[in-house]
């Protein structure tokens, strides 16, 4: 007999999430561009309706109603098809947990969301990692991966940290080549900063296929990570089996508030949309500028970029180095990207300053 509790030897094998940081070395508090956060913060009306969202003596509604009737209606979803949770991760989390247990197979592409690995390990399934291309989805690699004991399998598209994307006709590819049995979760928590034109279906193969979940959050384009709400969409069966083991109020009183002013104000998302657009090709226009110096920033879709080192400079000393101008971003290396940084898109003055710095210590002048 065990003389404590024995953890389950699944659990045991799980290393924690490691969230991006806001200060530095000695608690020094930096500008966060390390966990892809809104730098325009949210919309006005979700901070109004936070102050007045209710008393904290009672619960809120269970079923998060308003909010999903809302989020149904900006996305042309039926409400009893969407489901809640506390953040997207919940959500990926409870998929796993629904449809894939011990001996299974969860499968994601190398440099895939590092929850995906908790999720698959949590519910005792075997976590497999199907290679990359270049950093990319390779939907050809994924699908030679699949056993007969794959359950699941998380695509996040945009893809967190590499940037990376899969246009429509790859995500119906990859759809079309999994047996019907296996849960296909498309993560879509940069997807509001797809440009309209750059749509990967996910929504109507959600509305469509019998296995299929689409995620999505309100902490990235919204601006309300804090509040932690994310949703998601697919067949009613699916929904049904994350309602029965989602948390019964999983969505707080603020968080139901914020997220139904939020959802309603399509102006700020669109701005958000817009500023993420140009910064983010104004800045890597100019990490494109340092190419000579093995600058290689990755071609992004998302609210962030990853940026590859290969030449004398280091991604770590970049990461030290912006540190000292008083930025935090996030370098890789526990997820087997030593060579890699991924900064977040800021506010404009906050780009130029980091490329800026990055040029100087690349070419030796800082
Ligand atoms: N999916 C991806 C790809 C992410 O990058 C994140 C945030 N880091 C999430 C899901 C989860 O976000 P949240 O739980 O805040 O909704």
């Amino acid at each position: 007999m065990a003389n404590a509790p024995t953890p389950k030897d699944w659990i045991l094998g799980i290393h924690a999430y490691v969230p991006g940081k806001s200060t530095g070395k000695d608690g020094q508090k930096l500008t966060k561009l390390s966990a892809n956060e809104n730098p325009l913060g949210c919309s006005v009306a979700a901070l109004e309706a936070r102050g007045v969202a209710g008393h904290p003596a009672v619960y809120p509604d269970p079923d998060s109603q308003e909010l999903r009737a809302a989020i149904g209606e900006v996305h042309g979803i039926d409400a009893a098809r969407i489901v809640m949770g506390t953040g997207s991760d919940e959500l990926l989390n409870l998929a796993a947990q629904a449809y894939a247990g011990p001996g299974d197979e969860v499968l994601y592409v190398r440099y895939g969301f590092s929850v995906y690995d908790i999720a698959a390990r949590r519910c005792g399934a075997v976590p497999v990692v199907a290679p990359d291309a270049d950093y990319g989805t390779d939907v050809d690699a994924l699908l030679a991966c699949v056993t007969e004991k794959t359950r699941v399998v998380f695509l996040a598209n945009p893809n967190n940290p590499t940037g990376s994307w899969l246009p429509r006709e790859e995500v119906l590819r990859l759809h079309a080549g999994l047996r019907p049995d296996v849960l296909l979760v498309l993560d879509g928590a940069y997807a509001e900063y797809l440009d309209p034109a750059d749509d990967d279906g996910a929504l109507e193969l959600a509305a469509t296929a019998q296995n299929v979940l689409v995620t999505r959050t309100f902490s990235k384009i919204y601006g309300l990570a804090g509040e932690r709400i994310g949703w998601g969409t697919g067949h009613p069966a699916i929904v049904d089996m994350l309602n029965r083991i989602r948390g019964p109020f999983n969505v707080s009183l603020s968080g139901q508030a914020t997220g139904l002013a939020a959802v309603k104000d399509r102006a700020f998302v669109e701005a958000s949309r817009r500023h993420n657009a140009a910064e983010r090709a104004r800045f890597v226009g100019k990490l494109e500028a340092l190419g000579n110096h093995g600058v290689r920033p990755l071609p992004s879709k998302a609210n962030f970029v990853l940026i590859l080192f290969e030449g004398k400079v280091t991604a770590e000393q970049v990461y030290l180095g912006l540190m000292d101008h008083g930025y935090i971003t996030r370098w890789l290396p526990g997820q087997g990207l030593p060579q890699g940084l991924r900064i977040t898109i800021g506010t404009t003055q906050q780009m130029d300053e980091i490329a800026e710095a990055i040029r100087a210590m690349c070419e030796g002048t800082k």
